[in-house]
């Protein structure tokens, strides 16, 4: 069959749902099954076993294995209700070899007429050494012997409040015998992959026959689970490739490269541009000159110089007729971008305007006046720039900063604002190989490789809050040498007013310590032009210490600064430690940074910790925070708008991860009618976010 015909057919048989209707169920019975993120019949066959009960054999009470779940028959010889040390019930249950005591320390009435004395039971739970020799706590109890043993291993699935076990695994029954489960792939595909069919796979890993070593499905290396966790693999790198190829479609405009006024701004600096700087321009300046939008991540540890990048490239821009958006994710990143910007290219004759949610009204008219009518530049702000009210008169490059911080949604608004620029989005959180490969393979990236030099490392100390008084001592000398410090408060995830607090409680305490030296405080509940006076007072070193909530995460950039303490780190995640870290060791000073904490320490804790005690380099650090976290919780990856992997391991996937790259370019470049099939069984619903 020609490739194109086989992949009508797949997606016609996809597409009948007629066989098994979800209509049918109740409106209830759906939103719980919508909770599991199942729509469709094929996601109940896409809902997969966490693990299996195996109740297909029967062992004899002796040589049932302590410690692990097992299958027992018996006869109950004694059942009583007792009190001590709390009400429960105990039975006994007999077989030929050997007895189990069965303890039930909430039942029903029913539970007890079951374990009535005389009655034969099956018994299926966790057998464990007892006081009394073997019991079982509350295994699931069956009446009656004879039924006879099942021939699979019974699947144990994912469920959610009101869908009770057995339901849900009946309904994956119904539509796994109910729905046409067409290969997306063709035989010599898989076979030149060495991957079983797609049917036998699903249907082995719902039903999987005693014979299989069970290491092999929870370890989900079995053959099945590759072929399963190949296709979702495939399905992202065939989502994010075609996302790239229709983004080349679009026509953005074409920017030759600048002359005189990116050379003005680089002989002005400082400063020389460091090697991995200009290597990266290089790039940038390259896409910039092609005749579709530019979507580049520009990589570059904290640190590492990417403003100036951005200003290099935005010069290009401006310099071919077009306007420039610089965006940032909080006001204080972006009022400093702005006195940054400013100072680099008004000099030039480059009008800057400054556009945010809390100019006053009369301001804000002039910028957005200046925005449409296209005499403002370079145009610097939060989302506040994306808001329904701003018209771009000529917009050829975006810049977006800490893009980890932007979700789709803007980056579509982005789009809006005008055609389709030239995108470039920085971040500071490094992407581990793996990672870039899955998640981000539509954008292409750039990496700043190198710190500027003269930096010296920031040591790091890890110290108890018990020794909260030598710190103190401490932040006392540093300023005597004319440096500055951070003094980061905890994050309190569940409250923002107890943060807030934790702040204003610090702030005053340190105000008390440090007699004769101004303590200044920052905290996101304050208001923003509050907020900018006091980094500004900061940075001119009015201000000596400046006790803050994590608002000054990211990008915040006062080189005189070279003593940070970071209160509770070990509330902290990795990439935030990193960035917080970041903000010193940016001058020529010697820079510490103290990570106080309080014990005990729990073991996700401690292995943070000495993450980040052990490396400075950023990359490591996200590689080890996506072992010990896993990618959905890495910054960025949630809201980046790429679908999440559900049963593929990044890590430990990361040959099937090649494979599934190789054979999405190979697909959309040979046997193009193959994708879509795929995708629609996979990432059904996605088109809007295909545009992103
Ligand atoms: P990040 O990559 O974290 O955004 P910044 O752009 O804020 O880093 O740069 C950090 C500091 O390094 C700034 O003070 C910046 O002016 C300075 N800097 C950037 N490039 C160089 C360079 N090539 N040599 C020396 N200092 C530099
Ligand atoms: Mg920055």
């Amino acid at each position: 069959m020609p490739c194109g015909a086989f992949a009508a057919t797949v997606g016609a048989l996809q597409n009948d749902c007629s066989i098994m209707d979800f209509a049918k169920l109740t409106a209830a019975q759906q939103a719980r099954l919508a909770k599991l993120g199942i729509q469709r019949p094929l996601d109940l066959v896409l809902h997969l076993p966490l693990r299996y009960e195996d109740q297909t054999q029967l062992y004899p009470l002796a040589e049932a294995p302590l410690g692990g779940a097992a299958l027992v028959e018996g006869e109950v010889t004694s059942c009583e209700v007792t009190f001590k040390p709390r009400k429960q019930l105990v039975a006994r249950v007999k077989d030929d070899t050997g007895s189990v005591m069965v303890r039930l320390l909430n039942f029903y009435p029913s539970q007890a007429q079951q374990l009535a004395v005389g009655k034969r039971v099956r018994l299926y739970g966790e057998i464990r050494r007892g006081y009394f020799g073997p019991e079982m706590v509350h295994p699931k109890i069956r009446v009656g012997g004879e039924v006879s043993l099942q021939d699979a291993l019974s699947p144990v699935y994912p469920t959610t409040a009101g869908l009770a076990q057995h339901q849900l695994a009946g309904l994956i029954a119904k539509a796994l015998a109910s729905t046409p489960l067409p290969d997306t792939l063709p035989a010599p595909l898989l076979h030149e992959l060495g991957l079983p069919d797609f049917a036998s796979s699903v249907k082995l890993l719902h039903h999987p026959t005693p014979d299989i070593p069970q290491i092999l499905l929870t370890a989900r290396t079995h053959p099945a689970w590759r072929r399963l966790k190949f296709d979702e693999l495939l399905a992202q790198q065939l989502s994010l490739r075609l996302a790239r190829a229709i983004r080349r479609e679009r026509t953005a405009p074409v920017i030759a490269p600048s002359g005189a006024l990116a050379a003005q701004l680089v002989g002005n600096l400082p400063f020389g541009l460091t090697g991995a700087q200009k290597k990266v321009l290089l790039e940038i300046t390259q896409d910039l000159q092609q005749s579709h939008p530019m979507q580049r991540l520009l990589q570059g540890d904290v640190g590492a110089g990417k403003t100036i990048v951005a200003a290099v490239a935005a010069c290009q821009a401006i310099e071919a007729g077009y306007q420039v958006a610089m965006l940032a994710p909080t006001e204080i990143l972006a009022e400093q971008h702005y006195q940054k910007l400013s100072q680099w290219l008004s000099p030039l004759g480059v009008r800057v305007i400054w556009l945010t949610g809390s100019l006053k009204a009369k301001e804000k008219r002039a910028a957005l006046a200046a925005a449409e009518d296209g005499s403002g530049q370079l145009l610097v702000g939060t989302h506040a720039i994306f808001q329904a009210s701003v018209t771009l008169h000529r917009l050829g490059l975006a810049i977006v900063d800490e893009q980890h911080r932007f979700g789709v949604a803007q980056r579509l608004a982005l789009r809006e604002k005008g055609g389709s620029p030239h995108q470039l989005m920085m971040s500071a959180t490094p992407i581990p190989r793996t990672l870039a490969m899955s998640f981000y393979a539509d954008l292409d990236v750039s990496i700043i490789d190198e710190l500027p030099p003269g930096r010296t490392p920031i040591v790091t100390k890890l110290v108890s809050d018990a020794r909260r008084d030598e710190i103190i001592t401490r932040i006392a000398a540093k300023v005597a040498e004319g440096r500055q410090v951070y003094w980061v408060c905890p994050l309190i995830e569940e409250s923002e007013t107890l943060q807030l607090q934790t702040a204003v409680d610090t702030h005053a305490q340190l105000v008390e310590e440090l007699p004769g030296i101004a303590v200044g405080l920052l905290h996101g509940r304050m208001k923003p032009d509050e907020k900018a006076n006091t980094m500004a007072a900061f940075a001119r070193n009015e201000l000596q210490v400046l006790v803050a909530t994590t608002v000054i995460e990211v990008g915040v950039d006062v080189p005189n600064a070279s003593l940070m303490v970071i209160e509770h780190a070990e509330r902290m995640g990795l990439s935030q430690l990193h960035q917080l870290r970041g903000r010193v060791g940016r001058g020529a000073h010697a820079s510490l940074c103290i990570l106080l904490y309080t014990g005990p320490l729990g073991d996700t804790a401690k292995a943070r910790l000495k993450v980040i005690y052990e490396h400075t380099d950023g990359f490591e650090i996200a590689r080890q925070d996506l072992q010990i976290r896993g990618p959905g919780e890495l910054a960025g990856v949630r809201q980046s708008g790429v679908p999440m992997l559900r049963f593929a391991d990044l890590e430990a996937d990361a040959d099937l991860l090649e494979e599934a790259r190789a054979t999405a370019e190979d697909i959309l470049a040979h046997q193009p009618a193959l994708a879509q099939p795929h995708l629609d069984r996979w990432l059904p619903g996605r088109e809007a976010l295909l545009r992103v």
